[in-house]
């Protein structure tokens, strides 16, 4: 990507979502290597660290008494239980991001993009695909950091999220790195190409 590229002057929010095994984490992460100025929320959570996982690069790793105290003092902008554990997303990072025209990745589950959905209703909403269940289950064995009976139950709980793609603004189709790799960097960057979000040309060509 050219260094030339303008943030806008206002962010969008984006929610990303996608089964465990959909490849999303591999993707996002192309994805920011590629578009500049993109901020990702890191999330605070419960469960424990996976080897690979840094504290407070990919998430904020917090007990269950902290989590449910920022939760009930309003402190996160969405939170939601998955696979028997809390997830939430810090709400000040991300309000002050977009105050300053950052752009925000939220990659959360179906429950939380609801509940931005309604809150932000702007948020620009991407759900990643498998090609099909069983991808899911082998992108899974192939991870190697999970029970059988975790992996059974996250096949499971994958099948649920993908029930409501539907809902999302766009639908991205991960069975080819590469092609997914660009349509969803072609969606951060048409929606950051909005007229609304470039009025700084409008006033310099009218
Ligand atoms: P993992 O434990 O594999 O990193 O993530 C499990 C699921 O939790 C993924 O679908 C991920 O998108 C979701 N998730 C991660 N952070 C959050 C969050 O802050 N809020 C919600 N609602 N879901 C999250």
């Amino acid at each position: 990507m050219s260094t030339t590229w303008e943030k806008p002057q206002s962010g969008a929010l984006f929610v990303i979502s996608g089964a465990s095994g959909s490849g999303k984490t591999t993707l996002l992460k192309r994805v920011f290597q590629r578009v500049p100025g993109l901020r990702f929320s890191v999330s605070a959570t419960t469960r424990a660290m996976r080897a690979g996982e840094a504290e407070g690069v990919d998430y904020l790793y917090v007990d269950v008494p902290t989590f449910q105290k920022l939760r009930d003092h309003g402190d996160l902008l969405e939170h939601a239980e998955v696979y028997g554990r809390y997830y939430g997303t810090p709400r000040e990072p991300v309000e002050e991001a977009l105050r300053q025209g950052l752009s925000v990745v939220l990659d959360i589950d179906v429950q939380g993009a609801r509940q931005v959905q309604r809150s932000h209703p702007a948020a620009v909403t991407v759900f990643i695909l498998p090609p099909s269940v069983e991808t899911i289950r082998q992108r899974l064995d192939a991870r190697g950091t999970d029970s059988a009976e975790v992996i059974a139950r996250r096949v499971r709980e994958a099948e649920e999220q993908l029930g409501a793609c539907g809902e999302y603004d766009y639908l991205v189709m991960n069975d080819d790195l590469e092609m997914a790799t660009r349509v969803l960097e072609s969606i951060v960057l048409a929606e950051l190409s909005r007229t609304s979000r470039r009025v700084r040309w409008v006033k310099l060509f009218s």
